[in-house]
């Protein structure tokens, strides 16, 4: 195997991690070792590994059938996951186009970007750029990278990629404005005022991750931002793409992180968490507006499809995922939670290599620093993340480092108690690593 995400020489000399299986928040290896799954299994998982009501539902679908195509037919599942999914979404998003993963659900939105401006009377079909943030992360297919913006990731492929005006993240922690909360707000956003008044006419949309950029280091863009990013793009004709496939599904402690800010993209995003964490499955939401844009003669049909699209197991699983989130009240609890995760984490900071910690919802970004004083960031070859990682590991929980950034993502079904064994798991690595530093 050949795995994703993975330096394959190390893998070979380290100690290969085989999870064989889980229950709740834990998942377990060959050997039989217990892990707290502190990155939710990247992200997806939400009410725990097994959960009855999902492992039921798609049993219960397998009895009926696992898949069929969605190209000229439809299917019971899901008919009632659009339904379902319209009901939850920010209001005026009606229509659910479905792929597979999360980069499919992006590439699918900026298609219908530009085919839409196309499609208006007269067309604008000079509308085809995009807008998007440094250290964007949006997935992996060619159009997905275009809008990402992760250099050690996307650079090496630029030359194919198509051209995007990028501007700078709202990275509060390495903010070069020289400005304080809440004047900044305005400032930051200048830049997109900018482009967009001058160069408005030739740009079909922007493409956003609500609230927290997951994969740049859980950046969390500060209050009043996204729905600022919302007010331009309307101002200037423009329209906004809410990628919300880290963030969708409780993860901020709101369905959806759009609803934080009674926002309402043009296009939303989602994947991961729509199934539980269980099945690979995506959707990409849209407009009235937009939807009746590709109606009339064929050559306005959106021609864009993939085999397993719609595939009736994930709708099943979808379907009980938001069963689960009635039934087990899911996002009181994660409200709950998140704030007793911000104060367990909270300790960390004041650790001399820790320079930010940042945190929304069930989404948590430990920064470490060579200096603290400098915010000077550690070598990458200095591997600090993984080493940290590796120890975390080693002390029963599981997580993915982004670089220099410890990220902990728990799955949202974790309890206080489980919170706190995270947290202290993780505060005592990172506490064993400054003071090997502070002694080297
Ligand atoms: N968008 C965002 C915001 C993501 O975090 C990710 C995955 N980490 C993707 C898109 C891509 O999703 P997938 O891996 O399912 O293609």
């Amino acid at each position: 195997m050949w795995h994703p995400f993975t330096q394959m020489q190390e893998w070979e000399r380290e100690d290969p991690l085989l999870i064989e299986r889980g229950d709740g928040i834990y998942l377990y290896d060959i050997h039989g070792n217990k892990y707290l799954d502190g990155s939710s299994s990247i992200w997806v998982n939400l009410h725990g590994h097994r959960h009855r009501a999902l492992d039921a539902a798609i049993q219960e679908q397998l009895g009926k059938i696992a898949h069929s195509t969605l190209l000229g037919a439809a299917s019971p599942p899901s008919i009632l996951l659009a339904r379902e999914l319209i009901k939850i979404a920010p209001k005026g998003l009606t229509r659910v186009f479905y792929s597979d993963n999360g980069a499919t659900a992006v590439e699918v939105a900026l298609k219908m970007a530009v085919q839409y401006w196309q499609q208006q009377s007269p067309p604008q079909k000079k509308k085809k750029s995009f807008i998007r943030l440094d250290a964007a992360y949006h997935g992996d297919t060619m159009g997905s990278m275009s809008v990402g913006g992760i250099a050690r990731f996307h650079e090496r492929f630029r030359p194919l990629l198509f051209s995007t005006i990028a501007l700078d993240a709202p990275y509060c922690y390495r903010c070069p404005l020289d400005l304080r909360f809440p004047s900044c707000r305005t400032a930051c956003l200048d830049p997109l005022e900018d482009v967009l008044s001058k160069r408005h006419e030739r740009i079909a949309g922007v493409v956003i991750e609500p609230m927290v950029q997951a994969v740049a280091g859980m950046i969390t863009q500060p209050p009043g931002y996204l729905s600022r990013v919302r007010a331009l793009c309307l101002q200037y004709d423009v329209l906004l793409i809410a990628d919300e496939v880290a963030t969708g599904f409780g993860r901020t402690g709101t369905m959806f992180a759009c609803n934080h800010e009674r926002v309402t993209p043009d296009l939303l995003c989602v994947a991961k968490g729509l199934t539980g964490g269980y099945l690979p499955l995506a959707a990409t939401l849209t407009t009235e507006n937009i939807y009746e844009a590709f109606l009339g003669e064929p050559e306005k049909t959106f021609f864009h499809g993939h085999s397993y699209t719609g595939n009736a197991l994930g709708c099943a699983a979808a379907l009980a995922n938001l069963e689960i989130f009635k039934k087990e009240k899911t996002l009181v609890h994660v409200r709950k939670r998140s704030g007793i995760l911000k104060a367990l984490l909270k300790p960390l900071a004041e650790l001399p290599i820790v320079g930010d910690v940042r945190h929304c919802g069930m989404m948590a970004g430990i920064e470490l620093v060579k200096n603290k004083e400098t915010r000077e960031p550690f070598p990458l070859s200095e591997r600090m993340g993984h080493k940290i990682a590796a120890d975390c590991r080693r002390r029963g929980l599981l997580i993915r480092p982004i670089g220099n950034i410890v990220v902990l993502v728990p799955p949202l079904a974790a309890t206080e108690l489980q919170l706190r064994k995270m947290s202290s798991i993780l505060t005592k690595a990172v506490k064993s690593h400054a003071r090997q530093i502070a002694m080297a």
